[in-house]
């Protein structure tokens, strides 16, 4: 039977086919932001069950982050017009491994890890990691790395933990176990690094605990030395597809290249502009590198850009053009012109949250010509996390609603973490950490004192914290008040680890029961500070979300891995998010705010001297075009003349990416609230913000004296006036001539105040105070209102 062409291809350009059709061998898609990799990713998986070359679980596809994987999946079910049952080993680099990592946990023994570790009295032969094993969060992370600096008689003030942590990191992006680590790396935290390493990775085999850099670390040492384990996964992937390529770690492609290594069926796709992770150990270098590591890859490049108009487009690549080092991409697109990238300055941080939600509340419903966007349809997207506060406070002022995507999160509560320590016990009651934090919560009596004697106890018995407190409430070694509280704990704990066997009770009930029985519910219901309510909200939400997993220890794993906020309600909502998080995503309507020296490019990026110090403000630069890009037709970018940054007022100089914006595709805004009123009577009304005159001019005062503002003023100053954009609407351009007659008092940005002399057609004859009188365009002209 012949068969048609299938649609999921014919949606393809010939270059995106090509990537689509050759099956095997190794394939390489490297291709500039919006040219369809993704897709042509996702066609691939579609057309790789589609010809029955692959069931859906030996295919192994990696996508950057869980959001990804969710849409990759719901895609590939539209493309085939199935849903698609299975695709077990489609996920994040994370989410497989620690898969794979609880089929073989048991061969992480200390040998593997901690070759260097001279046992200790309190060793135990034969310690393994087990597969129930705990997904450490940063914060029980740092805790544990704490203690290990202080053991060590190190000052942890000047040794800080958080340091050793990063430390650590490094070397696991690298996959380099304590006994890998280079000589060349000895003087690490002041020449213990090394050594705390081993005592870390040792520690958290104790407590039957991994962190995040150990997932992938594991599993590479696990396929080092288990040749018979890589061979099985060699099997059983018969073909491997990674979207994102250019952000993989060494760690991520030692894994990768072991599993690809048989039958080579990979393909990778990326864009050197976009990588964004070298602050995290990813190295563009594996990218580059592919067709050296694959001999005769087949190598396929996209040009076509089929998300943003030209204006968008020319703006990014007018920036990344200051990189150096580049594979250098041309892109082009079809698309109509659309609208320039609009710039604009505010006075501080605050007057730029109202005017962008002012200007998404105009754009609902269709503003200076631009067609309606929903909610969804628009994207604030900033360099720093602290930044989206001024957004989510203005927010909920005004009642706009909104999402928050991998932001300040739901789970790093201290209600939730409280909940969520609970039921790390409950899952798996060796968990020490999980112990400590609760032990206490609610008060039961048990000091610093008491707790000591616990640790002392189960050290010298070698048990858990657990079982630790049972012998000590037995031997008597706690007393009184706290010894009943502490063994109704012991006992609560047993009896609800029980109870997550029982199948007639729910993961929801006995998380409730759990919080209700330990006494964490109650401690919250007869707290009277102002914040005891919303904590208990929160709680019902908790538990309202585990609703989704199939049991507690799904969930926990979910919260662990998942950086996405928890389930969405139903209707329309701006999404706020970092740029990292941002990577491959797209939306109509994106607003970039805080494009300030300092904080974009990031005062980090900026202080470093030297290569590092220009490696680092590319990095900055290459997440200035990864923002532009996400944009499909309308593109806003701001900046700020004062920001608080930590508590302090600081004056703000705009970003030199701001410099770097190739100035024919940029159309400069005013803020409304200095020149009063603005854009015309479709979005005037109550956008300036201001109470009173008097307050507008106080502000307009300070705006002109910030530094911020003058540079702009400058580069203003230095530009010829723009033509006209041809792209934009009659009905606007009306708008601005008709809304102007003579003698009024106008403002122009080049030259300064005025008053209109005469008018010809969209042409203002005016008298300007400093610069004499010049004929200008209408639109470049604001009505001074005072
Ligand atoms: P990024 O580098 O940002 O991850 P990408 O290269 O992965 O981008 P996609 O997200 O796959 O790009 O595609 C960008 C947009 O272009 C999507 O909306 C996609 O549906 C659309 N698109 C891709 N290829 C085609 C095509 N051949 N015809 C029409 N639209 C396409
Ligand atoms: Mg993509």
């Amino acid at each position: 039977m012949a068969a048609r062409p299938a649609p999921y291809l014919n949606e393809l350009n010939p270059a995106q086919r090509e990537a689509v059709e050759v099956l095997d061998g190794p394939v390489l898609m490297l291709a500039g932001a919006g040219t369809g990799k993704t897709k042509a990713l996702t066609a691939r998986v579609v057309h790789l069950l589609n010809t029955g070359r692959a069931r859906p679980n030996e295919i192994l596809s990696v996508t950057f982050t869980n959001k990804a994987a969710r849409e990759m999946k719901l895609r590939v079910g539209r493309m085939l017009g199935q849903t698609v049952e299975g695709m077990p080993w489609l996920g994040t680099f994370h989410s497989i491994c620690v898969k794979q990592l609880r089929r073989h946990a048991e061969l992480i023994t200390a040998e593997a890890n901690t070759d260097q570790v001279v046992e200790g009295p309190d060793s135990q032969p034969g310690l393994h990691l087990k597969s129930n094993f705990t997904i450490l969060d940063t914060d029980d992370q740092l805790r544990l790395l704490k203690q290990l600096v202080r053991a060590a008689e190190i000052d942890d003030k000047r040794w800080p933990a958080r340091q050793l942590a990063n430390i650590i990191e490094g070397w696991k992006n690298r996959a380099l176990t304590p006994d890998k680590v280079p000589a060349a790396d000895g003087g690490a935290f002041n020449h213990r690094g090394p050594e705390l390493y081993a005592a870390y990775q040792r520690r958290l085999l104790e407590l039957n605990a991994v962190d995040f850099g150990d997932l992938l670390m594991h599993m590479v040492t696990i396929f080092q030395t288990h040749p018979d384990i890589l061979a099985q996964y060699q099997r059983w992937f018969r073909y491997i597809l990674v979207d994102e390529y250019q952000d993989t770690n060494v760690a991520q492609y030692l894994w990768l290249r072991l599993l690809a290594s048989q039958h080579k069926n990979i393909c990778c796709v990326g864009d050197d502009d976009q990588s964004i992770y070298g602050w995290r150990g990813a190295e563009v270098g594996n990218i580059l590198r592919f067709e050296k590591d694959f001999p005769g890859a087949h190598v396929v490049r996209l040009e076509q850009n089929y998300r943003s108009t030209p204006h968008i487009l020319a703006a990014a690549s007018g920036v990344i053009r200051g990189n150096t080092g580049r594979l250098g991409k041309e892109l082009w697109t079809q698309a109509q012109d659309g609208e320039k990238v609009r710039l604009i300055g505010h006075w501080d941080g605050e007057e730029e949250a109202r005017w962008i939600g002012e200007e998404i509340e105009s754009m609902q419903g269709g503003t200076r010509g631009m067609r309606p966007y929903s909610l969804d349809d628009m994207a604030i997207l900033v360099r720093a996390s602290h930044q989206m506060r001024a957004f989510e406070d203005r927010f909920l002022t005004i009642g706009l609603p909104y999402r928050v995507i991998g932001g300040p999160r739901f789970y790093e509560r201290m209600e939730i973490r409280d909940a969520m320590a609970y039921f790390r016990l409950v899952v798996s009651p060796t968990d020490d950490l999980a112990f400590e934090r609760v032990v206490n919560t609610p008060k039961r009596g048990l000091g610093d004192k008491a707790q000591q004697t616990i640790q002392r106890i189960a050290r010298e018995n070698g048990v858990s914290l657990v079982d630790g407190a049972a012998l000590a409430v037995e031997q008597g070694a706690i007393k009184g008040k706290g010894a009943k509280a502490l063994g109704e704990l012991i006992v609560g704990l047993a009896r609800w680890g029980r109870m997550t066997g029982d199948k007639d009770v729910s993961h929801m009930e006995l998380a409730e029961i759990v919080l209700d029985e330990s006494g964490y519910t109650g401690m919250w219901q007869n707290d009277k500070t102002p914040e005891a309510p919303g904590r208990l909200e929160n709680l019902k939400e908790l538990v309202k979300a585990l609703e989704s997993f199939e049991n507690l220890q799904g969930f926990l794993e979910h919260v662990a891995l998942v950086m996405d906020n928890e389930k969405d309600e139903a209707g329309a909502k701006v999404s706020i998010m970092t740029l990292h998080a941002a990577k491959g995503l797209e939306f109509p309507v994106v607003f970039l705010p805080g494009w300030e020296d300092g904080l974009f490019p990031s005062q980090r990026s900026m202080d470093e001297p030297g290569i590092q110090g220009q490696k680092n403000l590319e990095e900055e630069r290459r997440l200035a075009y990864v923002g532009i890009t996400r944009a499909e037709e309308v593109c806003t970018i701001s900046f700020a003349g004062n920001r608080r940054v930590f508590g302090q007022w600081q004056s703000q100089m705009p970003s030199r990416f701001v410099d770097e914006l190739p100035e024919e595709h940029v159309e400069v805004l005013t803020p409304p609230g200095l020149y009063g009123g603005g854009y015309g009577a479709a979005t005037s009304g109550g956008m300036g913000g201001y109470s009173s005159g008097v307050e507008k001019r106080a502000a307009e005062a300070n705006v002109y004296n910030s530094p911020g503002w003058k540079r702009l003023q400058e580069r203003q100053n230095q530009r010829p006036v723009s033509q006209p954009r041809e792209s934009r609407s009659q009905v606007i351009d009306l708008e601005a001539v008709s809304v102007h007659t003579v003698g009024d008092r106008v403002f122009h940005q080049k030259f300064g105040y005025g008053a209109i002399l005469g008018i010809e057609g969209d042409k203002l004859e005016i008298e300007f105070e400093k610069a004499g009188t010049k004929k200008v365009v209408a639109r470049f002209i604001h009505t001074a209102d005072d």
